[in-house]
């Protein structure tokens, strides 16, 4: 659905985007998350033809957005960071605008208005000046105007930026029943964002990319969590056969609970692992008061990714599982 490749921008001498390549499926949700000034809206502004590259590709549905601009920017909806919204507007004249300015009209353009108000539930507003309206309320006729003409592929600049958190819930369910239709690159800062809401994280940084994971992948973590009365050479000698256990780590001991981590190789299957330990712990006549998998938390992951030094970002991030 999309296709970047080795995209570049400069802003005078200043590389804000670097190189960067990526490709996104139909029906993808992909969050670029990085912090302030990473580069992340400089790509969005990109994709949605707003501003030139000064190198690379960008393909929307094989069509080169260089080269058939109009015919690109047909199947894209676009959130901008700043909507540049016509504050004397009521929000009503403004989607009719939107609509038309995306080529809709008569019976489509009614509906497709009726469409994107109910779901973005901005009907109470619909007489206001746009420059009456709270921030939270700017940001959900942006969300309208973005997804006006079910545009293929929706590029969403901090989507639920100002946002209450009953608005937020509301978008990103919007975002996620779009996504059935639509493909979807939303950027954000919050990791929380992207584990709501997203398939896969490109984690922008320097105006490169650092990690393209799907998330998936990045919450497995290869670690186990064991709470046993064994000590730790007891332990170590009770999962010997055990090859797929490569580590044993004693991360804490209360009141003769000894808290383990244990590494798992990669190719082990935690679930029957556990199986295996927990027998072999009770049958040697221990207590076993817990084993589960561990989950990464992708906040941890996310600063650690941040802080690494550059050229090493990306191998941190798979170092840390
Ligand atoms: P934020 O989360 O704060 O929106 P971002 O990841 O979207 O940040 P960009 O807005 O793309 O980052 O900015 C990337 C870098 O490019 C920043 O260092 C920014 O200062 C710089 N930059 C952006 N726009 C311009 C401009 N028009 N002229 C000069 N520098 C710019």
């Amino acid at each position: 659905m999309l296709e970047v490749r080795q995209l570049t921008r400069l802003y005078g001498d200043f590389k804000a985007v670097d190189n960067v390549s990526f490709k996104i499926k139909k029906g993808e949700i992909v969050g670029l998350l990085g912090h302030n000034g990473a580069g992340k809206t400089t790509i969005m502004k990109m994709l949605s033809g707003y501003i030139e590259s000064n190198q690379g590709m960008i393909e929307i549905d094989d069509i080169d957005l260089q080269q058939d601009p109009k015919k690109a920017q047909k199947n894209l909806g676009y959130l901008p960071e700043n909507l540049p919204i016509y504050p004397e507007m009521t929000v009503a004249d403004y989607l009719d605008y939107a609509s038309e300015m995306k080529g809709l009209s008569g019976e489509t353009k009614i509906s497709e208005i009726k469409r994107v108000i109910q779901a973005t539930d901005i009907i109470p507003k619909l007489l206001s000046p746009i420059s009456t309206l709270s921030r939270g309320y700017k940001q959900r006729v942006g969300v309208a105007q973005a997804i006006l003409g079910k545009p293929k592929l929706l590029i969403l600049d901090e989507p639920t930026n100002g946002l209450d958190p009953t608005q937020t819930r509301l978008i990103r369910a919007l975002i996620r029943d779009l996504a059935k239709e639509a493909t979807v690159i939303l950027s954000t800062h919050i990791m929380q964002e992207v584990d709501a809401l997203c398939d896969r994280v490109l984690i922008i940084r320097n105006g490169q990319v650092a990690v393209d994971a799907q998330l998936e992948e990045l919450r497995k973590s290869n670690h186990l969590q064991l709470a046993t009365s064994l000590e730790k050479d007891e332990l170590i000698t009770l999962l010997q056969p055990l090859n797929d256990v490569i580590q044993i780590e004693e991360t804490s001991t209360e009141q003769q609970v000894h808290l383990y981590r244990l590494g798992i190789a990669e190719t082990g299957d935690h679930l029957a692992l556990c199986g295996d330990i927990a027998k072999l712990i009770i049958n040697a006549g221990a207590t076993l008061f817990s084993i589960n998998q561990e989950h990464r938390d992708l906040e941890t992951l996310f600063r650690e990714v941040n802080e690494a030094p550059i050229e090493a970002a990306g191998e941190e991030i798979q170092d840390a599982a």
